[in-house]
């Protein structure tokens, strides 16, 4: 069997022995416009407590450059899937530094070029372990932990993640985003979000709560955005949740994201919820498909509390948070 498929039981054995404190997640993708860039610098500095002296830490990618164990470079034993981790402590900092590929197939950090201006556009989609093709991390869904992205890209691109920036450098061709660190998360609705995307904003408030609403979309589609369309629905929902879940939204701002060859309806990465671009409506639509979009906006949206601040254990349960979405989606619509 492949070091690369992940099962439940050792992936239950590890998250008994291994509790993870922190993520801080370097990406530089300044040369993705390039097309002959195949690949993009990752670096994963990972704080956790363990139980074991040895475990292993999920990647997917051409190359890893270097892994350092509480100080010390060590050998890197890496099989294309997993870096082995040995001589732990009771507490530890590992630092890897490697090499991500650019993907095409909706895997990992997916990388555009529109043909209609030549622009570039980048997001990722991990559910539901591909978040290691990204960067090095323990892949499972119940080792939740802070994350903070800090992203290198070109300068006058949009640069999105769950969180807002926190810090942001620019010089004359490159920017440099950290994003604040989230609440604990799951690997797989973490999410970046790079480029020249068009970017319409709003903002829905309610008590002392108030959430920065943003819908985005490639520049070549931006005539067809019908975003004041979108923003109410997602306002009607917002209220919706905050009146039935009886919980205040909980990740600050709210994102959402049409992107190009997109593999599926959305996906509920907290604060940055991606769709299809098949919900941006380049002709006269129906009520039907009006009446689906906002079904999927709401659906993505009872993720937010359900799925994303609780979360499944494992993949076998995955249905307690679709069901409850579908449910909540439906009953909001
Ligand atoms: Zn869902």
């Amino acid at each position: 069997m492949s070091t690369a498929n992940l099962t439940r039981a050792e992936t239950a054995a590890r998250s008994a022995a291994v509790t993870v404190l922190s993520y801080r997640v370097e990406l530089d993708i300044s040369g993705a416009p390039d097309n002959s860039e195949p690949g993009f610098a990752t670096s994963t500095t990972v704080e956790f407590d363990s139980g074991t002296s040895e475990t292993w830490i999920d990647f997917l990618g051409p190359e890893v450059r270097s892994v350092t164990v509480n100080g010390e470079a060590v050998d890197i034993e890496f099989d294309g899937a997993r870096i082995a981790l040995r001589g732990l402590r009771a507490s530890n900092t590992v630092v890897i530094a490697a090499v991500g590929a650019y993907s095409r197939s909706g895997e990992g950090l997916h990388r555009f070029h529109d043909p209609v201006d030549g622009r570039t556009y980048l997001y990722t989609q991990y559910e539901p372990s591909d978040a290691r093709r990204v960067f090095a991390c323990f892949e499972q869904p119940d080792m939740k932990a802070p994350f903070t992205f800090v992203v290198t890209a070109p300068a006058g691109w949009e640069v999105v993640s769950n969180r807002p920036a926190a810090l942001h450098h620019v010089d004359d061709t490159r920017q440099v985003v950290e994003f604040s660190p989230t609440l604990p998360i799951s690997t797989y609705i973490t999410a970046i979000v790079a480029g020249p995307y068009h970017r319409v904003e709003s903002i829905w408030s309610r008590d002392d709560l108030t959430v920065p609403i943003g819908v985005l979309c490639r520049a070549s589609l931006a005539q067809y955005l019908d975003a004041d369309a979108i923003v109410e629905v997602t306002k009607q929902g917002l209220d919706f949740f905050a009146e039935h879940f009886d919980y205040p939204y909980p990740w600050g701002k709210y994102d959402q994201v049409f992107v190009p060859e997109y593999n599926l309806g959305a996906m509920e990465n907290p604060g940055c919820v991606t769709f299809t671009e098949a919900y941006v409506f380049r002709g006269a639509a129906t009520a039907a498909q009006y009446e689906g979009r906002a079904n999927t906006i709401l659906h993505e949206m009872a993720h937010m509390w359900f799925g994303d601040l609780v979360t499944m254990v494992w993949w076998d349960d995955l249905w307690l948070k679709e069901s409850f979405a579908d449910f909540m989606g439906a009953l909001a619509s």
